[in-house]
């Protein structure tokens, strides 16, 4: 009974919004784009997926971020890109430029804010200075394997991040301190899980060998985490 309500009341709010009689704030309305400068809430895993298939809704997102990026032109080829940019730093700088879908940078930008500042703040009262990066686009297959599906990779919508620079110059990388038992491995296990709430799909160390290095984060699935 309780369950019928609930739902009844649900179905009621969505029809308000979605006619225009209920007027939220803007964080808190589903069909307004993301805005990174609003602090995450309930509604922001959704906004995420929803901007994955609506490139306008994307572009206004990306633009409330601090990213540095600008728009790529297309190009044609075994791994077709479109409405792709070039992200060159944001919060902190990076190991170098790389290619980005709009929503793999939306992503980005959300991780690097909600994910790992507040971590680096949390374990070593510091921010993180660079973010280093084994690259996004490859026009490849998942692990290289002739007979595999293509990569996230293949369409920008994938990001091997390997390692952090604090701001007092210590090297954090995953190949060295996954797994620790140190701030390090503290902080990059803070990271792995913040990740899940920006990216659709994380995997580390702990999910397999070819993964040592790098944490992989994509676009893809809901919340795959390992
Ligand atoms: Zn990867």
């Amino acid at each position: 009974m309780g369950k019928w309500l609930a739902l009844a009341i649900l179905t009621m709010l969505a029809l308000a919004l979605w006619q225009g009689w209920l007027r939220p704030p803007p964080a808190w309305n589903p069909w307004s784009p993301l805005d990174l400068r609003e602090p995450a809430n309930a509604l922001t895993r959704w906004k995420l997926a929803r901007l994955r298939h609506q490139p306008q809704l994307c572009a206004a997102a990306l633009a409330t971020s601090t990213l540095k990026y600008h728009a790529q032109a297309d190009t044609p080829g075994p791994c077709p890109l479109s409405d792709v940019v070039r992200v060159s730093g944001g919060e902190q700088a990076l190991s170098s430029s790389f290619i980005a879908s709009c929503p793999m940078a939306v992503a980005f930008a959300l991780f690097s804010q909600n994910a790992v500042q507040p971590a680096a703040q949390r374990v070593f009262g510091q921010a993180v200075a660079r973010i280093d990066h084994l690259g996004s686009f490859a026009c490849r297959n998942i692990y290289g394997r002739v007979d595999a599906r293509r990569s996230l990779h293949a369409s920008a919508n994938a990001i091997d991040i390997a390692g952090f620079r604090m701001a007092d110059g210590r090297q954090i990388s995953v190949l060295h301190d996954w797994g620790q038992d140190t701030p390090a491995g503290r902080f990059l296990r803070e990271v792995r899980d913040g990740a899940c709430d920006s990216f659709g799909t994380v995997l580390g160390p702990d999910y397999n060998a070819a993964h040592r290095n790098h944490l992989h984060m994509d676009t893809a699935g809901w919340a795959l985490c390992r």
